[in-house]
């Protein structure tokens, strides 16, 4: 038990901030659903508070750090993305900061494999057809087709937390599976997704054989016809595979024209200019999104674009928005509980004080 830290939370995150509060925490909520201004959370780290709760909302940067040296001791970022904080800058400072990894991974994955089904069966086109009064009859071919995912050759990209179980989905699907990641390969999972893949087919739970494979970004691209994307954002400096704008002109017209594009991880790691004009003359046949360069997105954005409409799906940053994901106060199951384990782990000092030992502490390379 600890008391009397006090704790600045960038948003409601509920019931998990009770778990703080019974530990005797001075706990204050920004109550605004928007994001606190800049010069507020500058404010409340100047006032003294030892931890801060934050959102991919928040910029935490060298001017958060200085506000509050000597008395911050952690921030504990609700999310698996952290790249609104500068880990450079939180290392310069010594403030170790925490995420929700894992207990996202598996809603992120779904979603991710429901906007591709959205998108390949064109649920969004035939759900307006029937509201607007335009199903006249029943047709083989009209008024279009989609496309069946079953069977068909899905690209990973990035083949971390989210892209692994992206995969098992997939494989579920009966889809045929390329992987390119150049940072992280994980060969285990790609052979016991091949046994399996093997075995449902030897048993005749699928009458198709498939397999699974990592290959280069060009071969991904080539010849996958849905890619989806689960990197994180990183931008020149910040790694050795960047991610920022990863696809653009260059790299969308490497995609085949029949295939489709899903993007679940952050919105710069698409050019939009480019995927727009990529939409629009029919270098690929659609896209799905859940995140954005601006969010939320602008109303003069070219994806609200009417001419690609019927062929690029727009989600409002909603892949992790799922109740137990969301809010659940048990750190293995939800964002809340966790960013608030991270935040306890940090301030308790629990592991014996050693950063380094503190599971959902994300800058270990700083102690
Ligand atoms: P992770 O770190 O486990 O996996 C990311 C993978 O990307 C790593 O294996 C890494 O090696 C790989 N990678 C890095 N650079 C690459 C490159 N240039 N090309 C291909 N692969 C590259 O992270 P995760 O838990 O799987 O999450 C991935 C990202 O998804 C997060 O960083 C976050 O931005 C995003 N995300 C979005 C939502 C949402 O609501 N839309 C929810 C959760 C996560």
């Amino acid at each position: 038990m600890a008391d009397g830290f006090r704790v600045f939370v960038t948003c409601d995150i509920g019931e998990a901030l009770e778990v703080l509060r019974k530990r005797g925490y001075h706990v204050e909520v920004y109550p605004d659903p928007k994001a606190p201004p800049k010069s507020l959370v500058l404010e409340k780290v100047r006032s003294g508070v030892d931890g801060l709760i934050t959102t991919l909302r928040d910029q935490i940067d060298a001017e958060v750090f200085e506000a509050g040296k000597g008395t911050l001791k952690v921030v504990a970022q609700f999310a698996v993305g952290f790249d609104n904080i500068n880990r450079a800058d939180a290392n310069r400072y010594k403030i170790p900061f925490t995420n929700t990894a894992d207990v996202l991974t598996e809603a992120t994955a779904e979603f991710a494999f429901f906007m591709l089904g959205l998108l390949a069966r064109k649920m969004w086109p035939a759900e307006h057809l029937t509201r607007e009064n335009k199903w006249g009859f029943w047709h083989p071919c009209l008024p279009f087709l989609g496309d069946e995912v079953t069977g068909k050759m899905v690209a990973i990209i990035g083949t971390g937390r989210i892209g692994l179980a992206m995969i098992k989905k997939c494989a579920g699907f009966d889809m045929n599976i390329l992987c390119y990641d150049p940072a992280y390969q994980n060969h285990e999972y790609v052979k016991a997704t091949q046994e399996t893949m093997d075995l449902r087919h030897a048993r005749g739970i699928q009458t198709e054989k498939t397999w699974i494979k990592y290959v280069s970004f060009e071969e991904a691209l080539g010849q996958a016809d849905f890619v989806s994307v689960h990197v994180p954002l990183l931008r020149k400096g910040e790694s050795e595979t960047p991610t920022f704008h990863l696809f653009n002109e260059r790299t969308l017209r490497m995609m085949k024209r029949s295939a489709f594009l899903v993007n679940t991880s952050r919105g710069p790691v698409i050019d939009e200019n480019a995927l727009a004009k990529a939409l629009r003359e029919n270098w690929i046949a659609g896209a799905a999104l859940d995140v954005y360069e601006k969010e939320p997105l602008p109303a003069d954005s070219p994806l609200r674009d009417p001419a690609i409409e019927d062929r690029c799906r727009l989600l409002p940053h909603f892949a992790s928005a799922a109740k137990i994901t969301r809010l659940s106060p048990d750190p293995n199951k939800g964002m809340a509980g966790r960013c608030v384990q991270g935040l306890i782990d940090v301030l308790e000092k629990n592991y014996g004080g050693n950063v380094k030992k503190m599971p959902y502490v994300v800058n270990k390379e700083a102690f």
